[in-house]
């Protein structure tokens, strides 16, 4: 089984996208001392004040076998997972959740398969050259914070490119990618060779991002040490849970399936639990990120949601 899950995992990180410009241990943190709401200005009021999302489709990931998420392949027909990026634009500044598959994946374009694990991905347009080509009064170099919801590779790849922002992360996956040992596989170090060393801020638990609890970083580790998903609370419509990695499937959700490579399943259910009750007590609408067939539901940028 190791051997299998090893092959996985090189396919996971895909041929070529592993560097090894890893972390140093004597790393020292570059822990923001200003709170988000402190160093953003006031929002104003009426429309301005609106909270807005927009989704982005970032890549696209098909895996022959989907066992290593803990889903017996004849229980679905699903094998492709999207992967999605979603821009937050609060009246006190901006927010990158998820940054989607590394960049280099969209040269040369089309599908890239990994030929020990038959894994294939592609990534049609970076979120930064989608931003580009929109009108929609921010790039990726003026978005204020970036926020991951795990250091896993298809969930990193514009971290460099945010060359303005603060780095909010959770202190498992940053104490993890700092390590640099391994500990959580499905990780590429050179994806934050830029990042970790801008501004940044280390969470111990759930951060109110802008101070009005209208963006929330809720965390959920088990999927990786510093796993965390996101709550908005939009105002048309309605509060809303992105998912993170805490499930890939619907079925993952229903039976509360824990992936084979989560570093730790006992918390992953833990996670569940909490997460679950946020969205029972909130009555929030939950998406799970990866889901193909919600996300072709969606409304993409520069279409967004309020
Ligand atoms: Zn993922």
């Amino acid at each position: 089984m190791g051997i299998k899950i090893n092959r996985l995992f090189a396919g996971l990180m895909l041929i070529g996208l592993i560097g090894l410009a890893g972390c140093s241990a004597d790393q020292t943190s570059n822990n923001a001392s200003d709170n988000a709401s402190d160093k953003a200005s006031a929002g104003s009021t009426g429309e301005a004040s609106q909270l807005k999302l927009y989704v982005f489709q970032c890549g696209e990931i098909d895996f022959p076998s989907i066992a290593a998420f803990g889903v017996d392949d004849v229980e679905t027909p699903v094998r492709r997972l999207v992967v999605p990026c979603y821009v937050i634009d609060h009246p006190k500044g901006s927010l990158l959740w998820d940054g989607g598959l590394p960049f280099s994946m969209a040269e040369p374009a089309g599908w890239q398969t990994d030929p020990d694990s038959g894994i294939r991905a592609r990534l049609q347009q970076t979120v930064k050259d989608q931003l580009l080509g929109l009108d929609l009064g921010f790039d990726l170099s003026s978005i204020d914070y970036a926020a991951f919801s795990h250091i896993h590779y298809d969930h990193v790849g514009a971290a460099n490119d945010l060359t303005n922002a603060t780095w909010l992360v959770q202190r498992g996956d940053y104490d993890a990618l700092m390590a640099g040992d391994g500990s959580v596989p499905a990780v590429d170090p050179s994806l934050f060779s830029e990042i970790k060393n801008r501004p940044t801020q280390v969470l111990d638990g759930d951060f109110d991002v802008f101070g009005d609890g209208r963006v929330q970083l809720i965390s959920a580790p088990g999927h990786t040490p510093g796993h965390q998903v996101l709550y908005l609370e939009l105002a048309d419509f309605g509060p809303l849970v992105l998912s993170g990695d805490l499930y890939h499937f619907r079925l993952s959700r229903a039976q509360r399936r824990v992936p084979v490579f989560n570093v730790d399943s006992a918390q992953t259910l833990t996670s569940m639990d909490k997460v679950e009750a946020l969205v029972a007590n909130s009555g929030a609408t939950f998406w799970i990120e990866h889901d193909a067939q919600l996300f072709e539901t969606l409304t993409l940028a520069p279409g967004f949601y309020q």
